[in-house]
């Protein structure tokens, strides 16, 4: 059993869950709550990518932030969970039949893996592979020096140079054309996250990319930097 849920587990015995949205003990977000929640709908215009929900929903939030930085996972978890038959139907629609799929996190640099102790997108991309069939996990991509958060960037200027070449293969790897690789990260901002992973990937030879995230966080489309296919 992987570490976080192990403290998961220890956590709910001691401190039994709340739903963050109704407080009805047992779960962290109980499945009526999250009933409530909008899921969000593909990307338009940005290719293969697709965000569950809005970010901007205060249960999707609390959800994305306890994980972050309080390394709890169950509310997390409920949401991929209920997202399961909308990831399916995205996969299945660009996949093509028997195609490889491979499920890429994003990296994070050293330091901030060792400070929070995990990577929130490695452990969304595990949840994932467990209800989505025939995938598999790679962690191919490796950042190659810290950068910013996407959000706290100011210009458009600025963000495209906070990423600009800080992802890389790891082990200098030649990737498959025919497999399809979908990057996995917890939330889409301006996608310039995606698309540095993008660039990366399709520069060590991957010809079908895609991505999924558990939520996006832009508040205008037309702010997103990135087209994947
Ligand atoms: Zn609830």
């Amino acid at each position: 059993m992987p570490m976080i849920a192990m403290i998961d587990r220890l956590l709910a015995l001691f401190f039994p869950e709340t739903c963050y949205g109704c407080q009805t003990a047992g779960t962290a977000l109980c499945p009526a709550c999250i009933g409530h929640i909008p899921l969000a709908l593909p990307i338009e215009n940005q290719g293969h990518a697709i965000a569950l929900f809005d970010y901007g929903h205060p249960l999707v939030r609390q959800a994305v932030w306890e994980l972050k930085y309080h390394r709890k996972s169950s509310a997390m978890k409920a949401l991929v969970q209920h997202g399961t038959e909308t990831l399916h139907a995205f996969v299945q629609d660009f996949s093509k039949k028997g195609q490889h799929i491979v499920l890429v996190p994003i990296p994070q640099y050293r330091t901030k893996t060792f400070s929070r102790g995990f990577n929130q997108s490695a452990l969304i991309a595990r949840w994932l592979q467990s209800v989505i069939p025939d995938t598999v996990v790679q962690s191919l991509l490796a950042k190659t020096r810290s950068t910013i958060p996407q959000a706290h960037t100011k210009s458009r200027q600025q963000r495209l140079r906070n990423q600009y070449h800080a992802m890389c293969i790891k082990n200098d790897q030649t990737l498959d054309p025919h497999t399809l690789y979908i990057i996995i990260d917890d939330v889409i901002t301006t996608g310039g996250t995606v698309n540095e992973a993008s660039r990366a990937l399709r520069a060590a030879g991957a010809r079908h990319i895609g991505a999924i995230a558990v939520a996006h966080g832009y508040a205008d489309k037309s702010a997103l930097t990135f087209r994947i296919s």
